[in-house]
């Protein structure tokens, strides 16, 4: 198990010179990734056309991928399915938890989610009727907001904006103890640090793998179904790939046995192929230690930024307990400063509506560079150089 991280940075192709702080919303190539997506393309696709969803394991994929996940979030074997995109994966889980708490019509969520999840809840309590209804509350007051009416709570592990992480243990048991069910999105979790869905005893949970996991972008997401909802849980989403027997053709869906179940339609190979590269880095990586190492680096640059940049307000839990793997700051000009800091080759993102974001991944990214962002940071403060037009002319990504 890689416990030193001093040696990782070699397995990702990354631009020299650039101080990539983005890993947490698009994650790095790994050096491995093209060449193994070109082995899946020519040997594969090129020779093998269709028999390589026998040949090559194409069909069990989802769940082979899944398996690999599933240490990284501490979930059972075989409950997690891999496929379709985040926001999809989020309306399956919210789907079946509904189904499964019948004469309950709430959702709760909270206000630090990110939109595209409150909008699949939107989007599904427009097409259930009746009744059904998205709470969404303060992050704080999540637990507070816990009670009988609530038939399954929706909730981010990490704040997107601020880093802020939530107590997944407590939030979990005191959802249980109302009668409620969970959905846990790990988006900013898996590969950030261990989470340990079984431990909480979570129900759902789902999340992407082209921020922390690296499977570039569009990548798969994932689906996790606790074992003892497995053949309870009824996809809304009822595609062939989740049917029992798909090359049995029934007029009918049956479901398949446990999270399997979650697969919809044909996935993904080329993205898989590039996530299972990630994977083989994954694989050996001791979480425990790169939670030490993540935590070391966002105190180291919590302390680097206070102390040279005092117009920055941070936005970041100081608590590490209370933070992921990302550190965000405040400041009314943010999405010029972070043009300035990307033109001088340190790559964080902006969130509106003045969050500075810098994602830390310790796998890429050491001490020396967020000594050597910070110091480039405090001179674009110090001499004002984001205060230039080109630098407030907002792109369509941000
Ligand atoms: C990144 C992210 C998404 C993105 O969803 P996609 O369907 O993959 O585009 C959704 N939810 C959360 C919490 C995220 O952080």
């Amino acid at each position: 198990m890689t416990t030193d991280f001093t040696q990782t940075r070699a397995l990702f192709d990354l631009p020299q010179g650039m101080i990539y702080l983005d890993g947490n919303s698009l994650g790095p190539l790994p050096s491995a990734a093209a060449a193994r997506v070109a082995a899946t393309v020519t040997q594969e696709w090129g020779q093998l056309l269709i028999t390589a969803w026998n040949k090559a394991g194409w069909m069990d994929k989802p769940m082979a991928v899944g398996n690999r996940i599933a240490r990284l979030i501490g979930a059972e074997p075989d409950s997690v399915a891999m496929g379709d995109t985040l926001s999809i994966k989020v309306y399956q889980a919210l789907a079946s938890a509904l189904e499964m708490n019948p004469g309950r019509k709430v959702i709760l969520s909270d206000s630090g989610n990110f939109p595209s999840d409150l909008y699949m809840a939107q989007g599904l309590c427009r097409t259930l009727g009746a009744g059904y209804e998205l709470r969404v509350v303060e992050p704080e007051a999540v637990l507070e907001a816990i009670d009988e009416s609530i038939a399954v709570t929706m909730i981010t592990e990490v704040d997107y904006r601020t880093g802020r992480k939530h107590d997944m243990a407590a939030i979990t048991a005191r959802a249980h103890e109302k009668g409620a069910l969970t959905i846990w999105d790990l988006a900013h979790s898996a590969g950030a640090f261990p989470v340990e869905l079984a431990k909480c005893g979570a129900d759902f949970a789902c999340g992407c793998t082209y921020k922390y996991l690296n499977s570039g972008p569009g990548g798969p997401a994932f689906i996790y179904v606790a074992p003892r909802h497995q053949d309870r849980a009824r996809p809304a989403l009822s595609g062939w790939q989740g049917h029992d027997a798909p090359f049995a053709f029934d007029l009918d869906y049956r479901p398949a046995r446990g999270a399997e179940r979650m697969r919809v339609g044909t996935p993904p190979i080329l993205q898989l192929a590039a996530l299972e590269a990630s994977l083989d880095i994954w694989d050996r990586v001791d979480m425990v230690a790169l939670r030490a190492a993540s935590l070391a680096l966002t105190d180291r640059f919590i302390a680097g930024v206070e102390a040279t940049c005092p117009t920055l307000t941070l936005a970041t839990p100081r608590d590490p307990a209370s933070r992921g793997s990302q550190v965000s700051f405040r400041h009314p000009e943010g999405y010029a400063i972070m043009q300035a800091l990307i033109a001088r080759g340190v790559i964080g993102d902006f969130r509106a509506p003045d969050i500075l974001r810098f994602g830390f991944t310790p796998l890429f990214i050491g001490a020396e560079e967020v000594d050597r962002a910070v110091a480039i940071l405090a001179e674009v403060m110090a001499k004002s150089l984001w205060d230039t037009p080109a630098y407030r002319t907002r792109a369509k990504v941000t």
